[in-house]
């Protein structure tokens, strides 16, 4: 047994100092970002923000939005082969969507039938996602990804360590998805007892990825993955080194979001459940398998309305962040940071994030 004594961080234990600055509004601030990658060869160029793959933000109609502004959709792991053939005779922005899939036989399996029908054309990313990326099967995953589509771009998790990040990228991966435990729809950490408080686990990993370059000088990448309930906790995941940000529950209660629309007492709330709760198993696998427990919960999230009103907070949110620390490229986020330890009690970060009322 041992026992570590540093002291590790989530989001809400710190608050950014201002710094001076010459910029004169916020509009100056760009958060477009232009990534190469270890592996793969293609270049790209967006707003380095991504839904998680889930059934509640990982959807079709969710990329219709988003691909607009340059931000990726995850998608979930549960569509059909001609599911995607429908969507895909209407859509083609190959750079904000990514493919998902698991570890098990059947995920490769669906993978090589979307390869032979040329689907994994329509797709520059494509996200192995499995909740425990400490498994030897991960990796020998990754490895056989990488073989079956050499130039995609791969994103892998879930881990939150400097070694495994390391590893991850060795074996194929080009972006290292960081997390355990900080979801909002997750329970892992009371169940299992196991995760890493999340801003810690950035920092650690990305300096890992970062440290690792190929010939060319393009390095490894990492995404914060779950836990930002404020548009704030993306902007302090990049200060602590997070080449992209994904969120669930953050792009999750729109219209255009997944999940059924529930009305209650006269008011309108949007499904949001966890990818290992009893709903997702019952909804994805038709059953609970008897050797797992729920690792996931289910919420219900106040209807949002569209999507758009959410995304304008979110850029103006950023670049604002931008503006107080002096950073007028996102790149330039971890380099102008300094971050303040705070009591959480003081911190605005713990209330809960509700888009303005006006809107
Ligand atoms: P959020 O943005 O809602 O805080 O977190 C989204 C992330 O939570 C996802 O990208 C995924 O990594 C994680 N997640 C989603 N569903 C579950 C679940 O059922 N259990 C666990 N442990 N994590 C989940």
């Amino acid at each position: 047994m041992r026992i570590i004594n540093e002291v590790m961080l989530d989001y809400c234990d710190v608050l950014l100092k201002p710094k001076r600055s010459t910029m004169e509004s916020r509009k100056d601030v760009d958060l477009t970002r232009t990534f190469s990658f270890y592996h793969s060869p293609k270049k790209w160029t967006g707003i380095p923000i991504m839904t998680a793959n889930m059934a509640s933000c990982g959807t079709f109609s969710t990329a219709r939005v988003l691909s607009k502004h340059k931000i990726i959709t995850t998608f979930h792991k549960y569509y059909t082969i001609s599911e995607y053939k429908e969507f895909f005779s209407s859509f083609s922005n190959p750079d904000y969507v990514s493919y998902t899939l698991g570890i098990r036989d059947r995920d490769i399996e669906q993978l090589k039938v979307m390869i032979d029908n040329k689907l994994m054309d329509n797709f520059s990313f494509v996200c192995i996602d499995v909740p425990n990326g400490y498994l030897e099967k991960f990796l020998e995953t990754i490895r056989l990804v990488r073989e079956l589509l050499p130039e995609h771009i791969i994103i892998a998790g879930n881990v939150v360590s400097n070694e495994m990040t390391e590893e991850i990228i060795l074996n194929g991966a080009d972006i290292v998805k960081v997390g355990i435990g900080p979801g909002s729809a997750c329970t892992t950490r009371k169940m299992t007892g196991v995760g890493y408080p999340q801003l810690s686990a950035v920092i650690e990993c990305s300096d890992a990825a970062h440290g690792i370059s190929n010939p060319k000088g393009h390095c490894g990448l990492i995404i914060a993955d779950g836990g930002q309930v404020h548009p704030s906790c993306i902007a302090k995941a990049y200060c602590g080194g997070a080449d992209f940000n994904m969120c669930g529950s953050l792009f999750s209660g729109f219209e255009e979001s997944g999940g059924e629309t529930v009305e209650m007492n006269g008011k309108l709330f949007k499904e949001y459940y966890g990818s290992s709760s009893n709903k997702a198993m019952l909804v994805n696998y038709g059953q609970k398998d008897s050797h797992r427990a729920s690792e996931g919960r289910y919420t219900l999230i106040p209807h949002k309305g569209s999507m758009e009103y959410f995304l304008s907070d979110l850029f103006g949110s950023l670049r604002s962040t931008g503006t107080y620390i002096g950073a007028r490229k996102l790149k330039e986020f971890a380099k102008r940071a300094t971050f303040i330890r705070v009591n959480r009690q003081l911190n605005e970060s713990n209330a809960k994030y509700e888009i303005n009322e006006n809107n």
